[in-house]
């Protein structure tokens, strides 16, 4: 019995900037009868479960938020909470093992509990919706339909066919059909239309039976037989209990086989497998290579879904009516009935760290994840994170290696070119124009790389030396052509191209450098009879029109693609036999340390699209620098040695992985403001930790941009070399920090193990 001197205090995560929970009486009105009991007694017959959904009064809003936790007592009193308003879940929405993984997440990232809890579920769920059911549209026949003689419509044969499926249906006690089963005999929509108006069928809303999935008929075509160093890493996937691999296999050395075998062995115990990937509108390649191999349902999450799709799907992953779940960043907070297998694909990559509000990084979350779920996790990549490869020397994670390609498939060799004093059209060298030239004459497809979309990166004037600055951002603007207009890639502002210099009105203005189009357009004058195509943000806008993309590079013919790292992703072009490197020396001076890793990392992976068919392939790339260490070091031993220098050079400097940083940014209109914010903020920093040689901090620095979108930004760098102690600092730290009013002058946030350091 609920007894009123102490009713249960239900702890709430409510979608609020607050690093905390908030207190509620139980609603009500309880419609006991179809809530679940916990079994505590002493909580009271009545509590609602963790991981519920329920409305709640939030100031003079009603939200959505999620119960979390209960207790006896409130530090509000009682006379002021207020009730729960309605619940909205018979049943908590995820297990409970991944409900406390979000917490954890929450936690780990300093982000607002409520606010991470509800980025962790789909849209429609956020918004308080019920999980939406799969239906189909179903005929049936109506009480006239049932009486009628099986040949009155026969001066009107079509709908007389339709109407006789429905009553041999009903024979066989099927009392509906579907679209499907209508189209079987040639029935369109505006026959069932008639039947409909003269009340002789009806519509009904059928939820599918679920496929049934039949283990013995799981693949629908024939696994290709692994070449030995493949077996050999499949042989070592143990796939009972909690073990983490990194796979390193050179880009097309056969990776995606391993993973789909190992998918297959662990359908066949019954088990569900997720696989993350960096982005699937890009590479539609991959989902297909899933659904060409499996015959079971594959449920694919990312961000081309309406809200009621990926509901749906989510729910089919949680109900495990899908056995396979692919999806981007956010499905690693998807739930499976029965996990059995997780697969980070191009672990390395950024896009799996969430830049902007909940920071959390996917990559990461899969380990605790795979941890606590006991379940085998693959990090599979050609290019591994320095993170990936310090665990792996730690004995934390098993190293498995491709170190070939399958068939008669080589590494590509590499030309570097040294533009110091070189001649160059527009940016291109001698080297390389024969480069193509050759490669076309040979019928084969040239790829060049330049990661820079638009025509130029400056519009300068020629008299006073004038340059088109964003007046919002610290930043040039970008001369687009197709549609003509200067565009800011850091704010999206946009203005027209003046006629003149603003300063000094000459009308002599000039393009500085080149972009992707410049560069289509510089081929296109080069190579007259050759298809350019060009690959960036802005021709691949479309739905379709990567796979429009790859269709016609596949064709075969040859061709020139010129574009962004958007053509570094595992995109598989067996007849490129050169690839072309414009500009290699963007990461070598940049003040981001990761800088360096992530430029070996896109020049290896764009490298590897070259002679991944039976022909080998060249690598021409040009640099200023091309005896910098790192560069000789990547082209010329390749992407171990590279990284291993940089993983002494992390240790040098005992940046990450050695140890783990927190970076605090903060931004104002006012750049005092933002500084003023930081300063306090080290203040009580070190008041808590104070600096020794297991912590340090750096900062309040403006950060590499300084002014983006008419904000000026700073930032605070804290250093640690214990994850715990920094995670108990940054957790009193982040509390004091929400409770002092310099915070309300600032816009700030808290990026654990930051990714990007601009
Ligand atoms: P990765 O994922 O490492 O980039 P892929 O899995 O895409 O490499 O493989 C590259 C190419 O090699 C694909 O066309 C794939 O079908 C082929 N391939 C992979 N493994 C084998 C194998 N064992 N035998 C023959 N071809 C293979
Ligand atoms: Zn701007
Ligand atoms: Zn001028």
């Amino acid at each position: 019995m609920i007894s009123n001197k102490t009713p249960t205090i239900y702890q709430v995560a409510v979608p609020s900037p607050l690093r905390r929970l908030f207190d509620y009486l139980p609603p009500s009105t309880l419609p006991t009868s179809t809530l679940p009991l916990t079994n505590s007694t002493e909580a009271g017959a009545n509590s609602l479960l963790p991981g519920v959904r329920v409305l709640v009064p939030f100031g003079r809003r009603k939200v959505v938020g999620i119960i979390v936790s209960t207790r006896q007592k409130s530090s509000v009193s009682l006379a002021k909470l207020k009730p729960i308003d309605s619940v909205l879940d018979i049943e908590p929405l995820v297990p409970q093992q991944l409900f406390e993984l979000y917490q954890w997440a929450a936690s780990y990232y300093q982000h607002p509990i409520g606010d991470a809890l509800s980025s962790a579920l789909p849209a429609l769920l956020r918004k308080g919706e019920a999980i939406p059911e799969k239906n189909e549209t179903h005929w049936q026949l109506t009480e006239q339909g049932k009486g009628l003689p099986d040949t009155a419509l026969s001066r009107a044969p079509k709908q007389q066919q339709a109407l006789n499926l429905l009553q041999k249906n009903l024979l066989l006690e099927k009392k509906t059909a579907s679209r499907d089963d209508f189209k079987q005999l040639d029935t369109s929509i505006s026959v069932l239309r008639q039947l409909e108006q003269k009340g002789l069928i009806e519509t009904v809303k059928i939820q599918p039976d679920s496929p049934i999935f039949d283990v013995e008929n799981l693949l629908s075509e024939q696994p290709l037989t692994l070449y030995p160093e493949q077996q050999q890493a499949l042989d070592n996937i143990n796939l009972h209990g909690f073990n983490p691999y990194l796979l390193h296999g050179e880009t097309g050395s056969g990776k995606t086989e391993v993973y789909l075998q190992a998918i297959e062995k662990i359908l066949r115990y019954g088990r569900q497998a997720l696989i993350l990937i960096p982005e699937i509108s890009l590479t539609p390649q991959t989902q297909r290579r899933f659904q060409m191999r499996f015959n079971c349902p594959i449920a694919v999450l990312h961000s081309g879904l309406t809200d009621r799709e990926r509901a749906l799907a989510w729910n089919a992953a949680r109900t495990g009516q899908a056995p396979i779940v692919l999806g981007t960043r956010s499905a690693i907070f998807t739930p499976l009935k029965s996990p059995g297998l997780l697969i980070v694909d191009e672990e390395h990559d950024s896009s799996f760290k969430q830049q902007e509000g909940f920071r959390y990084s996917a990559r990461d979350l899969a380990v605790i994840r795979a941890y606590r779920e006991s379940i085998p996790l693959i990090l599979g990549s050609a290019t591994p994170s320095l993170e990936s490869l310090y665990n792996c020397e730690q004995d934390r994670y098993t190293k498995l290696v491709l170190s070939s390609r399958p068939g008669n498939a080589v590494q590509p060799r590499w030309q570097p070119v040294d533009i110091r004093k070189a001649n160059l059209s527009s940016g291109y060298s001698r080297e390389l124009i024969d480069a193509i030239t050759d490669t076309l004459a040979a019928g084969n497809q040239a790829l060049v790389f330049l990661n820079r979309r638009g025509f130029a990166p400056t519009l300068s004037c020629h008299e006073c030396g004038w340059i088109a600055n964003c007046h919002r951002c610290e930043a040039r603007l970008t001369v687009h052509r197709s549609p003509n207009r200067l565009l800011c890639h850091h704010c999206e502002h946009m203005e027209p191209v003046p006629a003149s210099c603003s300063f000094c009105h000459s009308a002599h203005l000039q393009c500085i450098g080149q972009g992707t189009e410049k560069s289509e357009e510089t081929l296109e004058a080069m190579f007259p009879n050759t298809p350019v195509i060009r690959v960036d943000r802005d021709t691949t806008r479309g739905k379709q029109a990567m796979q429009a993309i790859v269709d016609q590079v596949n064709r075969g013919e040859p061709c020139i693609l010129v574009g962004t790292q958007l053509l570094a992703k595992g995109h598989h072009f067996p007849n490129v036999t050169l690839v072309a490197i414009l500009d290699a020396d963007g990461g070598l001076f940049s003040p981001d340390f990761r800088a360096p890793e992530k430029m070996g990392q896109l020049i290896t992976q764009v490298a590897g699209r070259a002679g991944r068919g039976d022909k080998p392939g060249t690598v021409v790339l040009q640099s200023h620098h091309c005896d910098h260490p790192l560069i000789a070091t990547l082209t010329q031993q390749g992407y171990n040695a590279f990284s291993e220098e940089l993983i002494r050079e992390r240790q040098l400097t005992q940046l990450p992985p050695y140890r783990h940083m927190a970076l605090i940014r903060s931004e104002a209109a006012n750049s005092a403001s933002a500084v003023q914010f930081l300063k306090f903020v080290r203040q009580c920093a070190e008041r808590l930790l104070p600096a020794t040689d297991k912590i340090g901090y750096l900062g309040p620095l403006p950060a590499p941009m300084e002014k983006r979108n008419g904000r000026f930004r700073h930032q605070l760098s804290i250093i640690c070399s214990e994850r715990p102690t920094l995670q108990r600092m940054m957790t009193i730290l982040c509390q004091e920090l929400e409770q002092s009013r310099l915070a309300n002058k600032v816009r700030w946030s808290v990026d654990i193990d930051p990714q990007d350091m601009t």
